[in-house]
């Protein structure tokens, strides 16, 4: 796809988005969160969910926890606009409360399309709701453990058109407070090195 018709098609995703209502979330929330990022990004990150300050502005990760991953990526030579940032869901849970499956299966389409479209390499979800889906996605079901056991692991998975690489992360929120988790977590990073 070249990059106006990635583009297009990431627009349309927009608008369909953005008048949304295949969810109960639609009524809670201001801005629903598309993402953000390079359009043919080598790397995309899945988040779970706008939060309060995210829901205002329509920016992923523009609070606390997008300051550590800002860092994170800073950590291996990375800005925010070289890669792909996304959320499983587009709209705000009340009181940031976890997913439900009912929301994950209403909203995934667009985030699969995304995922169509931009043609990233690597995959890194952030925390286990996304790690979750998109091993489930991918083939890897069997493969799924509690994130503490499987975050910074590589699984390798063959789609029709290319391999991507999964690489499940700790959401960066756990590391807003618990210095130990950015530790773990810029390690886990160290391993992205490789590949940009
Ligand atoms: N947490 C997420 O999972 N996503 C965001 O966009 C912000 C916080
Ligand atoms: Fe639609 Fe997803 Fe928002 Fe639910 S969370 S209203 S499915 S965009």
């Amino acid at each position: 796809m070249t990059l106006e018709e990635r583009e297009k098609e990431l627009r349309k995703i927009k608008e369909e988005v953005l008048k949304c209502k295949k969810c109960s979330l639609c009524k809670t929330r201001n801005y629903p969160v598309i993402g953000q990022g390079n359009h043919q990004a080598k790397i995309m990150f899945v988040g779970e969910a706008p939060g309060f300050w995210e829901d205002k502005t329509g920016h992923p990760f523009c609070g606390a926890a997008g300051k550590v991953l800002d860092e994170l990526l800073n950590s291996i030579g990375l800005e925010r606009k070289e890669v792909y940032i996304t959320n499983l869901l587009k709209c705000r849970p009340p009181q940031n409360r976890d997913p439900k499956l009912e929301e994950i299966q209403a909203c995934t389409p667009y985030l699969e399309r995304q995922i169509e479209i931009i043609g990233p390499e690597i995959i890194c979800p952030l925390g286990r709701y996304s790690m979750k889906f998109l091993m489930e996605k991918f083939g890897l079901k069997n493969e799924i453990q509690p994130i503490s056991k499987i975050h910074g692991k590589i699984f390798e998975v063959k789609n029709l058109f290319q391999g991507i690489k999964i690489v499940p992360l700790y959401h960066p929120a756990t590391a807003t407070y618990n210095p130990k988790m950015k530790e773990t977590l810029k390690k886990d990073f160290q391993i992205l090195k490789q590949f940009i």
